[in-house]
């Protein structure tokens, strides 16, 4: 089969790679009918996260099941499925909890830039629909894989509840995708923080009631100012960096909560600024596997459409495009199809 590696910042190549085995009687074989380039997957492209040796790439998918192990109960050929980003047995004490995404058994997916990708976990992680999916569905479904699911994280970390005014900070497809889940959670004031024309239309389009556009402690005036002084109830903050972090932190009222998922590069808080603000804050790789069902239900119904994240599709063997478009922001997020 042929899949995308890495060979070092800026360098993703489509390669002839070894067909993928089961390895575990838990595992399942998938050959992809969609897969996706994330914001995540440019640390690396940047050269912010190490590329020590080459490597497959992805961690999105939704496919047609292929080959199970032995022990994977629930699961036949040719069944459409969407799974996280990571893998959960779906029975252990965290994963019982709803923290699927620390599982005891979690392995995090890394190869479904492919045209047949290895699930480990299968039963615990995969979640079919009945038949197969109109294609136009599809988009949607992927977006379940990760993105869609960890803006939904972010607004449950974040407590959004119905009539309370959410700030989502980053307008990446997770920002916008927050944006869905604040609006479908009842919030009444939705603020995206968003500097590019292209995703404050789809914010808006989402469900954002207001735009702002300073960043900052501009930023975080310009907050104040639209929540009375007080802050906002819920901060989404789906970016990761210390500015991102400090933004979402400053701009919360006491006794509000920040949902934090933009993987941390550098974040640092202080314990005591943290203590007097009365802020709480939740984060982590989201437990997509919790909402999954749901969410793919509201796809299906045509509730929601995540799906508009995507502005570019490509074959899959121009994957490196995608990297490149979305790195100089030409793209929100690219589709690959195989
Ligand atoms: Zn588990």
């Amino acid at each position: 089969m042929r899949g995308a590696v890495i060979h070092a910042p800026g360098d993703v190549r489509f390669e002839t790679l070894d067909d993928p085995k089961i390895l575990k009687p838990t595992d399942a074989i998938i050959r992809t009918a969609v897969t996706c380039v994330c914001g995540s997957d440019l640390w690396p492209w940047r050269g912010l996260d190490a590329v020590d040796e080459p490597r497959p790439m992805g961690h999105e998918y939704v496919g047609f099941v292929e080959e199970v192990g032995r022990d994977v109960t629930g699961l036949r050929p040719g069944q459409f499925v969407v799974g996280s980003f990571a893998t959960s047995d779906n029975s252990c004490p965290h994963c019982v909890n709803g923290f699927q995404s620390n599982c005891l058994h979690r392995e995090f997916m890394s190869t479904c830039q492919a045209e047949y990708v290895r699930i480990p976990n299968a039963a615990g992680t995969l979640v079919t629909s009945d038949g197969v999916p109109d294609e136009r569905f599809w988009p949607g479904l992927l977006a379940n894989s990760d993105v869609m699911g960890t803006g939904w994280y972010a607004a449950d970390a974040a407590e959004v509840r119905p009539g309370s005014t959410a700030v989502v900070v980053g307008d990446g497809a997770v920002g916008l995708c927050a944006v869905i889940a604040a609006k479908e959670m009842g919030a009444e004031r939705i603020i995206a923080m968003s500097r590019h024309a292209n995703r404050q239309k789809l914010a808006l389009d989402f469900g954002a009631t207001d735009i702002v556009t300073e960043r900052g402690e501009e930023g975080v005036a310009r907050i104040k100012e639209l929540t009375g002084g007080i802050g906002a109830d819920s901060v989404l903050e789906c970016v990761g960096t210390a500015e991102s972090m400090r933004q979402a932190l400053h701009s919360t009222r006491p006794g509000g909560n920040v949902g934090f998922v933009g993987v941390p590069h550098d974040v640092a808080i202080d314990g005591q600024e943290l203590f007097f603000s009365h802020v709480g804050l939740r984060g982590g790789p989201a437990p997509v596997r919790r909402y999954l069902p749901d969410l793919v239900e509201r796809v299906l119904t045509g509730r929601i459409d995540p799906g508009k994240v995507f502005d570019l599709t490509l074959p899959l063997e121009q994957v490196a495009d995608g990297y490149r478009a979305m790195n100089e922001r030409r793209a929100v997020k690219a589709l690959l199809k195989p």
